[in-house]
């Protein structure tokens, strides 16, 4: 436990609104007692968790973070939650980390003062915290394709604006609604602009989107649980997979808790690892699933007997597919190299 807290970790899959812990929700709460905005005294944290064995389907898992989304309305409780939550991500030890959030509209900002605040946060943390965060743009694939365009649009304009904080645009939102396809103008423009792009890939099974999703090329995918066939992929899905090894951000607590995984040692977790596909060990949403990244790296090793140096290689091997820039990847793989060389 202590070798997994003190590893210098990379995250590369944590949504803003699903990370908010128990503490950074009630510090919310108590703002928004105090300044006089909407009363939120009837929020309670216990219904946004998510542990294991709870009865809710993935669908319902998705109606928890309008509870996160009620407490992040404004642009200084948008500003707190990502603080907060990037000072918690750096108190277990994280060295790096990407952070994504679908930009909102709110009855107290735009989607341009979301996008906004969180990059002024992050610029914030970087400048007082040893951590390194960027921004992961969000487009969530149940919201019309004109919505995505808009945060296409916006993902753009900051990124070449603010480019060491805003580095990439990504798909998530519930996996059995909207097409891929209808997203892929959007895609292709952002990927033409320079930013680097991840898609949630395979949560359910749909084997015909994730070949597509394959086929567009990302430089990183989320999850990817339906695609090895005794998870319900098809032998082409896995051999496409296996033939362009595109790096999976691996969330082990968040398939357990919403049931899109048995348990943890079925995990396809084992069958990329073995194949080789680069796997990056994430938490995906540490609030909703009471985890932390030092937690799921320790689960990881107990469930697949990984020894320690097998472990920091997980973390040195992230480095390789981070967003930002060169000059980041080797100061990471130099911190990490250095633990190795003294912990392994
Ligand atoms: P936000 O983007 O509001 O900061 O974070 C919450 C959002 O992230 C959710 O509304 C949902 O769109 C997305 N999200 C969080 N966890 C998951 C997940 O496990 N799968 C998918 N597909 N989307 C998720």
């Amino acid at each position: 436990h202590t070798f997994c807290r003190k590893l210098p970790k990379i995250e590369l899959h944590a949504h803003l609104n699903g990370s908010l812990s128990k503490s950074t929700m009630l510090h919310l709460k108590r703002y928004f007692a105090d300044s006089g905005f909407e009363d939120k005294s009837n929020i309670f944290f216990d219904e946004f968790q998510i542990g294991a064995g709870d009865s809710r389907n993935l669908s319902d898992c998705f109606q928890v973070f309008s509870i996160a989304h009620s407490l992040t309305s404004t642009p200084e409780a948008l500003e707190m939650a990502t603080q907060m939550t990037l000072e918690e991500f750096n108190d277990d030890g994280c060295c790096y980390v990407e952070l994504r959030s679908t930009p909102r509209d709110t009855p107290y900002m735009t989607k341009h003062q979301y996008i906004d605040t969180i990059v002024k946060s992050m610029q914030k943390i970087n400048a007082r915290l040893s951590i390194i965060s960027r921004f992961v743009v969000s487009v969530n694939r149940s919201h019309h394709v004109s919505e995505a365009e808009a945060i296409t649009n916006l993902a753009i304009e900051y990124n070449k604006k603010y480019p060491d904080i805003v580095v990439g645009l990504e798909l998530s939102g519930e996996p059995t609604i909207g097409r891929f396809e209808d997203f892929v103008p959007s895609f292709v423009r952002a990927k033409e602009c320079g930013l680097k792009i991840s898609l949630h890939c395979g949560e359910i099974c749909n084997s015909e989107e994730v070949i597509s999703m394959l086929n567009f090329k990302p430089d990183r995918i989320g999850h990817g649980t339906c695609i090895h066939p005794s998870h319900g992929g098809t032998e082409d899905t896995w051999a496409t997979l296996c033939k362009i090894k595109t790096p999976v951000e691996i969330c082990l607590t968040s398939n357990v808790n919403t049931k899109s995984t048995p348990k943890y040692a079925s995990h396809h977790f084992k069958e990329f690892y073995n194949a080789e596909i680069p796997v990056l060990i994430c938490t995906d949403d540490k609030g909703v699933f009471e985890t932390s990244l030092s937690q799921e790296y320790g689960i990881c090793a107990e469930t697949f007997d990984l020894d320690r140096t097998k472990l920091a290689r997980l973390a040195l091997n992230a480095c390789q597919h981070i967003f930002a820039e060169d000059n980041v990847k080797r100061k990471l793989m130099t911190q990490i190299l250095n633990f190795i060389d003294h912990h392994c």
